[in-house]
């Protein structure tokens, strides 16, 4: 059994390794990770829920700053301050759907998928909460979630006043 020094050096080696690899290597490896995963099939997924079963605290605490991380990147991205005024806290941006169709997302990651370049990025600004709130107010946004979904342009109402 190892000590916890010695695992955590064991790691920092094992992430220095990953590191240091070259493309090729790189595709090599998940190859092999992923015809280990054909012969085991759930194995993998099964050690990383006992693992996660068994390191709760550490878990939360990893995905807590992932989150955190991959929202300041995404904020990043969208130019890093309010469209309308200029906040750069990010502590108080938020991601808007420039078309209001944002409510019918919301159990989507819309930080990740900003990141990934998963999402159409033109379709998305940054408003801090002050502006955010008044564009839902004004256009209605929060009144509208039973409205056809469509995340093309022409599904934004012209006839609505639009503040930014
Ligand atoms: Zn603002």
């Amino acid at each position: 059994m190892r000590t916890t020094e010695q695992k955590q050096k064991r790691r920092i080696q094992d992430r220095k390794y990953r590191e240091g690899l070259t493309p090729a290597q790189r595709e090599e490896r998940n190859k092999k990770a992923r015809e280990y995963n054909l012969l085991h099939p759930g194995r993998t997924t099964e050690q990383s829920r006992r693992w996660v079963a068994k390191n709760k605290a550490r878990y939360n605490k990893y995905q807590k700053n992932h989150r955190r991380t991959t929202r300041l990147k995404a904020y990043e991205i969208l130019g890093g301050c309010c469209v309308h005024c200029g906040e750069t806290d990010p502590v108080l941006l938020d991601i808007d759907h420039i078309y209001g169709n944002g409510n019918l997302r919301k159990n989507r990651n819309s930080d990740q998928e900003v990141v990934s370049g998963r999402i159409n990025r033109e379709q998305l600004q940054l408003l801090c909460v002050r502006c955010h709130r008044l564009k839902t107010r004004t256009n209605g946004d929060h009144l509208r979630s039973n409205s056809t979904h469509s995340e093309q342009p022409e599904s934004h109402d012209a006839g609505q006043m639009t503040l930014f």
